[in-house]
């Protein structure tokens, strides 16, 4: 589904990204930690070219993204991506969030993606907030408003860059258990986060990036604080 070959990515000489190798398979979670500034964000950034990579390769569903035939609007439809800071239309209400989407990029008809959002937004728990605007949502309403704006796109990946770090602790849970619900689907996923309870449940493997680096993959068993990595065990043991 997803295959990155020695990807490499520089911020002028910073090399943030070094020589990534790294396969997923349909259907897969698979959970990204590492310390901050490791490159975590730039990785999943380059799968769906909001950063260009400078070099190695990237193939999606069989298809090199940087192929000229490639329509990005048409990548990031398939590979959507949840953010920490939710990234809602603040002048749309929750349903325009999801339904514009569907209108302009999917050229859905209006009533029919009006139907497919309030579907959407049972699923994630939102039925009584259609007509809200986000600013009178709480973190963990917006973020499963985003969520359900990502089911909307169809896509194929769905990337979540830290999507339970903003959040005041009472509602990581909420939006965690919308996410395993997604993962049971048999959504593609790749799962920024530092919340190793839902990694031990959820991921098929755990990778971990150090300055640029993936310095191991791991099962969910394998996620202990006496890692034998000691680097990977040392910072396990600040997350766990
Ligand atoms: P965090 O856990 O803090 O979110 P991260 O692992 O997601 O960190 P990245 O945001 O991917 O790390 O950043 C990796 C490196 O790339 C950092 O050194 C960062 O300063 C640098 N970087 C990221 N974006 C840019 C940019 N647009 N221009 C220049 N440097 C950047
Ligand atoms: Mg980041």
């Amino acid at each position: 589904m997803i295959d990155v070959q020695h990807l490499s990515k520089k911020f002028g000489k910073n090399e943030v990204l070094k020589d990534i190798n790294l396969t997923v398979k349909r259907q897969e979670v698979v959970v990204l930690i590492g310390p901050s500034g490791s490159g975590k964000s730039t990785l999943i950034r380059c799968l769906n070219k909001l950063e260009r990579a400078s070099g190695g390769e990237i193939c999606i569903m069989g298809k090199n993204i940087y192929d000229a035939d490639m329509n990005n609007n048409y990548l990031r439809q398939k590979v959507n991506m949840v953010f920490q800071h939710f990234n809602l239309f603040a002048n749309m209400t929750v349903l325009q969030n999801l339904t514009i989407g569907m209108e302009k990029l999917l050229r859905i008809p209006k009533e029919e993606s009006k139907k497919r959002a309030i579907d959407l937004l049972k699923i994630v728990g939102l039925s009584d907030k259609h007509d809200m605007y986000p600013e009178n949502l709480s973190g963990g309403q917006k973020q499963r408003v985003a969520i359900a704006r990502a089911l909307a796109m169809k896509p194929e990946i769905i990337l979540f860059d830290e999507p339970t770090s903003a959040l005041d602790p009472e509602m990581v849970g909420e939006v965690l258990q919308v996410m395993k619900e997604i993962a049971k689907t048999g959504t593609t996923m790749i799962v920024v986060t530092h919340e190793m309870g839902f990694a031990r449940e959820v991921a098929n493997k755990i990778v971990f990036l150090e300055k640029g680096e993936l310095i191991a993959e791991m099962t969910p068993d394998e996620l202990n604080a006496n890692h034998s990595h000691p680097r990977i065990a040392t910072f396990l043991k600040q997350i766990l």
